[in-house]
């Protein structure tokens, strides 16, 4: 188990309902006070075994949790140093490898307010697996949709990609373990339905869609894929494709 799992099962947490973040900072040595701050989100300062976190009170309450867990991880893998953390440092899925204080600040915040132990079983039992079922589940742990959605992209067994744009392409892309090897084209085709969640600002039904509107491969286009798209509070659009032919990971994946 990684580290906030292992702190979540020493305070014998089994349900997302006793992620109380507040309750396992105090078992930690810290305090959370929510305060306004003035040019960054969240602020861990430290002193020996004794910490404060101060977190932006106006931000959304998935926001808050999120920057709790995060100045947590600063306070697991950091201790000692204090962190001052402005939106931009905090929950920014960039991509799976980077590995610098913040990454494994934000790490540490997912696994403490989605732990596998915990989560797993319930991904597994998604069905359908979609962004109303991740949304769902989103809420009942009190996480964002687009780190629940990233957590059941690493943990689930089907072949789906979730992947964010603007209206300039390709932001970010998170393939599951089974379709690892595709690659969304970079540029974003303006018939697809992450277009289509942008231009609505809504959550869309799921549709069948040529994977030519979301690969960039010679004779794709003799496959279709599913794809359900929503827009997030950044203003991005977050798409889950799932891959219903095979052959479209046994030719190009
Ligand atoms: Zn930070």
């Amino acid at each position: 188990m990684r580290p906030a799992e292992v702190l979540l099962s020493d305070l014998g947490i089994t349900s997302p309902a006793d992620i109380d973040v507040d309750a396992i900072a105090r078992c930690v040595g810290a305090e959370v006070d929510y305060r306004t701050l003035v040019g960054c989100e969240a602020q861990i300062v430290g002193y020996r075994d004794r910490a404060v976190i101060y977190v932006e009170r106006k931000a959304s309450k998935t926001r808050r949790r999120f920057s709790v867990g995060h100045e947590l991880g600063h306070w697991h893998h950091h201790r000692g140093q204090s962190f001052v953390c402005r939106p931009d440092d905090i929950g920014r899925p960039v991509d799976e490898a980077s590995r610098n204080a913040e990454r494994l600040a934000d790490a540490y915040s997912a696994d403490l307010l989605l732990p596998p132990y915990i989560i797993g079983p319930l991904i597994e039992r998604l069905s359908p697996l979609n962004l109303h079922s991740i949304r769902e589940l989103a809420g009942e742990f009190g996480a964002s949709v687009t780190s629940t959605a990233i957590r059941t992209m690493r943990m689930t067994k089907e072949p789906v990609i979730l992947v964010a744009h603007n209206l300039l392409g390709r932001k970010w892309q998170w393939p599951s373990l089974k379709a690892a090897g595709l690659r969304v084209r970079d540029d974003v085709d303006p018939r697809s339905s992450a277009i289509s969640a942008i231009a609505t600002n809504a959550l869309t039904n799921e549709r069948k869609e040529p994977a030519s509107y979301w690969f960039d491969r010679r004779h794709v286009e003799q496959f279709d894929v599913r794809v359900q798209s929503m827009t997030t509070s950044e203003g991005e659009s977050l798409s889950l494709i799932r891959i219903t032919e095979l052959g479209l990971i046994e030719i190009y994946g």
